[in-house]
């Protein structure tokens, strides 16, 4: 959401966004009609406290087809602002590095099955997702844990059956449904327009999508069983199913894996999302750690292409988010082994199944009778179903009163994380497990000690080199408009931001490079910001001369003074994407006289350890 608030999309995000009733829940349930085995309100938990204070956005939920519209119609206006051209319809099928200026042929096909051309691309992003085309070119492999699980996902329609849980107040983002009949997630996309996603687990090669969704009838009747069976009302006019429209059904592999490099051809190729890492859908990691990984790495290609920085900026694109996947990646595996506790508490066993099908291994997966053995197993495993009074005493007791189920909300792997390049990784808790995803064996992923509780609310603020600016709330000097500390970050104009509290120190050393660069040329690589006290006579003074710098104030005792760990004397350097390059000293209150022109030295110094150049065409 950050992200989205820089990019201006906030609002627009939000007028899609179903009311938090609709969705702040996981419900455990023998149907979404009937009866609640637990359910977890998750804006009742430590990590929703503490998000309110992390950041100036709302968790939202928001359907990904929606997310990407949005995405999409926005990308397209800056093209069209900017002159660029957004080519749709056609497939990357190949890669080729060229050797007259190190650039890179893009060989592409139409779709529609035109003759293939070349791209000659001077940088390529390949965000194609989990059967990357241009990963299978780098020749980048991914580890990590692959087919973890295997799900038939159902899309429906019933606007009736969304009316009557949003009138019932039974409104969930998932619901686990356990009955002796059916076992299935049914995610709720928006309960107004009734759009709903089941996904039922199944066990290849013993068993295939074709078994248990192979005709329609076969998924009505999955739907009917997770959602409304016959005994939840009373006959045909008032099945909140009579709407129902049924739209695709596929199947789908869980994998928890990540590339083995996020770059190649010597960074002039990268990968970005789910071509460079899978999560498990447990925390909800994908579309945002994507997100991630193009805020990271476009104002790179920017400074580059632009000549503003050398090539150790782009290096860095690998060397940051890749520690920061496989950390986040940890905690997906985590979240999926602890969603499955409840079904544990309950009897059901997900384990033994994999466990038996791995055992038949490959060939004997495929003998006639190994999908009886399956279904035959997981007929036993229901049959626990058949107690609801026992099931539910331990499924409240792993869900309500341990919280050991899958939680929704993460603020240390959304907000927490550090850019650490010099150490080749991102600073993590140590009470984080080690990060490689690897292969584990069935009885490995059990013994593997689980994530402590509350090690999402460890995160430790503040504005050392690689930490996000932290958040505080300060106030706009001119308009008096409530923004938060993220807002000076400006997407509009890619930029390094100095960041200072006392502009009679700083301005001066901004206007010794102007002075030898010009201003335009230095605002393109650095602006500064003033971010003052309310009652400091440098907020409420005018500006200086020429020099025009945005100037925001805090209030007393805001947090800031706190978070901003340097001296009011001070200045942060921030990178375009919010997170800090460096902190910089200015002088000692004992020797306040230290000039200008020794100040812009010290920020050329910074600027020439970070690879990065005011003086380019
Ligand atoms: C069941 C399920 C639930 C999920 N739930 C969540 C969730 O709650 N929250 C969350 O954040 N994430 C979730 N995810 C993950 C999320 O859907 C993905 O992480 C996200 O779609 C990745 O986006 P992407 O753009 O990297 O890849 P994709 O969405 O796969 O997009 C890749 C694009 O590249 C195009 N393409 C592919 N090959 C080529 C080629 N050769 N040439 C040109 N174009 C090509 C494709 O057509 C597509 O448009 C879930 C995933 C699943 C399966």
């Amino acid at each position: 959401m950050e992200v989205l608030r820089q990019l201006g999309l906030e609002e627009t995000v939000w007028g899609h966004v179903p009311p938090s009733e609709h969705w702040r829940r996981f419900r455990y349930c023998t149907s979404l009609l009937g009866d609640d085995l637990a359910v977890m309100d998750h804006f009742r938990t430590e990590e929703f406290k503490f998000l309110g204070s992390l950041s100036p956005c709302r968790v939202a939920q928001l359907s990904q087809p929606i997310l990407e519209n949005i995405l999409s119609e926005a990308a397209n206006a800056a093209a069209e602002s900017s002159g660029a051209k957004v080519l749709t319809g056609h497939i990357v099928q190949d890669l080729a590095p060229r050797s007259e200026d190190g650039g890179v042929n893009v060989t592409i096909r139409p779709t529609n099955g035109g003759p293939p051309t070349t791209v000659a691309a001077q940088y390529v992003v390949g965000a194609d997702g989990t059967r990357s085309a241009v990963r299978r070119a780098l020749g980048i492999t991914s580890r990590g844990e692959h087919d973890m699980e295997s799900f038939a996902s159902i899309h429906f329609t019933s606007r009736e059956l969304g009316k009557r849980l949003a009138k019932d107040r039974r409104g969930a983002m998932l619901s686990f449904v356990f009955s002796p009949d059916v076992l299935g997630v049914v995610v709720s996309h928006d309960l107004r327009r009734g759009d709903w996603v089941i996904h039922a687990p199944f066990f290849p090669p013993a068993q295939s999508l074709e078994d248990i969704c192979g005709t329609e009838e076969a998924c009505i009747e999955i739907i009917r069983q997770c959602c409304a069976p016959m005994s939840t009302h009373k006959g045909a006019e008032d099945d909140p199913l009579r709407d129902l429209e049924l739209h695709s059904v596929r199947a789908w592999g869980m994998h928890a894996t990540c590339a083995t490099s996020f770059a190649g051809m010597g960074n002039r190729v990268f990968l970005a999302g789910d071509a460079a890492h899978q999560f498990p859908p447990s925390g909800g990691f994908g579309v945002n750690a994507g997100l991630v990984d193009a805020h990271n790495l476009v104002w790179k290609l920017a400074y580059t292409l632009q000549g503003k920085a050398g090539p150790s900026l782009l290096a860095s694109y690998d060397l940051e988010r890749r520690p920061v996947i496989e950390d986040a990646l940890s905690v997906a595996v985590d979240n999926y082994r602890r969603g499955l506790l409840p079904a544990r508490a309950m009897g059901l066993e997900r384990n033994l199944v994999a466990t038996a099908v791995s055992m038949l291994g490959q060939g004997g997966a495929t003998l006639p009778w190994a999908g009886d053995l399956v279904s035959g197993m997981l007929t036993v495993g229901k049959q626990h179903l058949r107690s609801p009074a026992l099931v539910k005493s331990r499924v409240k007791r792993v869900v309500e009163e341990d919280q050991d189920a899958l939680p929704l909300l993460f603020p240390r792997t959304d907000k927490g994380f550090r850019y650490f390049p010099e150490a080749g990784g991102v600073a993590r808790p140590a009470s984080s497990p080690t990060s490689t995803p690897r292969d584990l064996s069935p009885s490995e992923f059990w013994l593997k000690p689980r994530l402590k509780r509350g090690t999402q609310t460890d995160i430790a603020l503040g504005t050392s080199p690689g930490q996000a600016l932290p958040h505080a709330w300060i106030l706009e000097r001119d308009s008096n408009l409530r923004l938060s500390t993220i807002d000076i970050i400006s997407a509009q104009l890619p930029a390094y931001t100095l960041l200072y509290a006392m502009p009679s120190i700083w301005r001066p050393a901004l206007e010794t490079l102007h002075q030898k660069y010009g201003k335009a040329k230095t605002d393109r690589v650095l602006r500064g910001v003033a971010l003052v006290p309310l009652q400091s006579p440098d907020g409420t003074t005018g500006d200086t001369g020429d020099f025009k710098e945005a100037v925001y104030v805090y209030e007393a005792n805001s947090p800031w003074e706190q978070l901003r760990e340097i001296s009011e004397r001070g200045a942060l350097l921030v990178r375009p994407d919010g997170h800090i390059a460096a902190q910089l000293a200015g002088p000692s209150s004992s020797t306040p006289s230290a000039s200008p022109r020794d100040l812009s030295h010290d920020i050329l110094d910074v600027l020439e350890e970070l690879e990065l150049r005011i003086n380019c065409n």
